[in-house]
């Protein structure tokens, strides 16, 4: 066996069994079950060494983290993720590093029962392109599109923590706080229970991985409308206020990887969708307001209205 037929093998064995995988790993292809009444998304994005992330990173965590930022994209859209394929480039064949790597992968595809059903393993600078593929129902996919004057805007959790970890990687803090915040870099935690809850009250949505006002910006300019967001009401990471202090809300909202949704929802439609997220015991935050006026703003205090920068973190 040659290491590529190798890497086949170590991967193969570590993906979930679903009965719609009609041929996996070890064709010239997959064959993939699309039930009738489903519309198949597929969404990718690579992942490169030094931008992305680091190579010093444990490889558990690398694999582990690519899995859920493209899932994230499928969850965006309101579908189901089901299949993943796997371009890998690796600089050298390091048996425990890639045997690290394919155990953050299994950890990975089993929160979502995702099976892996194919890739490629060329050899070059380290880099991991995923496609997440998965399905919704016919017609009721979420997209960046459908915001209109007036929807409320939601997060479906915290932000600032991940981008925190990055600002602070070379600042020494209580270990405690650090383990905190990598956690949410490393692990970012795609919220799937939402998808169930979305349509058809979310106008439309996006997963923040740029940063929120970056993010909005797209649902903005997609749906032609503006945003008004209420800075006292951004769930802000408690420990990005201690690190950040009165920059706080600035900064959580530029940084991005939080990979929680960003979603709009009609005003009649909000008081029966908030209803079935709570009974679902499920939260999320009321953040601004969309408006006709083109452009981001923000809400600092009763009277004062100011432009945002509608631009996100840059890493490393
Ligand atoms: P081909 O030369 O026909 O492209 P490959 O040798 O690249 O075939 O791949 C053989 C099989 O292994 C294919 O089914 C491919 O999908 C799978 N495969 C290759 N690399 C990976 C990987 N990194 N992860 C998952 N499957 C992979
Ligand atoms: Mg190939």
């Amino acid at each position: 066996m040659d290491e590529f037929a190798l890497i086949n093998a170590f991967f193969k064995s570590i993906s979930p069994h679903r009965k719609d995988v009609i041929l996996g790993i070890g064709d010239d292809g997959a064959c993939l079950e699309v039930p009738s009444g489903k519309t198949l998304v597929v969404s990718t994005d690579t992942l490169v060494s030094g931008v992305h992330f680091l190579s010093s990173w444990n490889p558990f965590d690398i694999a582990y983290r690519s899995i859920m930022v493209n899932v994230s994209d499928i969850i965006a859209m309101g579908a189901q993720p089901c299949w993943i394929s796997l371009a890998l480039t690796l600089p050298e064949f390091d048996q425990s590093w890639l045997f690290n790597f394919a155990q953050g992968l299994k950890s990975a595809l089993e929160v979502y029962d995702l099976a892996l059903i194919g890739g490629d393993t060329t050899k070059g600078l380290l880099s991991i392109t995923i496609t997440v593929h998965g399905l919704v129902d016919r017609n009721h996919e979420l997209r960046r599109s459908g915001a209109k004057a007036g929807d409320e805007i939601f997060l479906s959790g915290e932000i600032g923590a991940a981008a925190l970890a990055i600002s602070l990687m070379d600042t020494p803090i209580p270990q405690k706080d650090r383990n905190i915040i990598m956690e949410k870099l490393l692990k970012p935690v795609p919220q799937l229970e939402f998808i169930n809850y979305l349509y058809p009250h979310a106008t439309a949505a996006i997963d923040i991985s740029d940063g929120l006002a970056a993010d909005l910006n797209h649902i903005c300019q997609a749906s032609k409308v503006g945003a008004l967001l209420d800075l006292s009401k951004i769930p802000v990471h408690p420990l990005v206020y201690k690190y950040k202090k009165e920059s706080a809300c600035e900064f959580a909202m530029q940084g991005g990887d939080d990979y929680v949704l960003c979603f709009t929802v009609a005003e009649l439609a909000k008081v029966s969708f908030l209803q079935l997220i709570h009974q679902a015991n499920l939260s999320c935050y009321a953040v601004g307001k969309i408006q006709e006026k083109l452009g981001l703003f923000g809400q600092y205090s009763k009277n004062k209205i100011l432009p945002l920068v509608p631009i996100g973190y840059r890493h490393f």
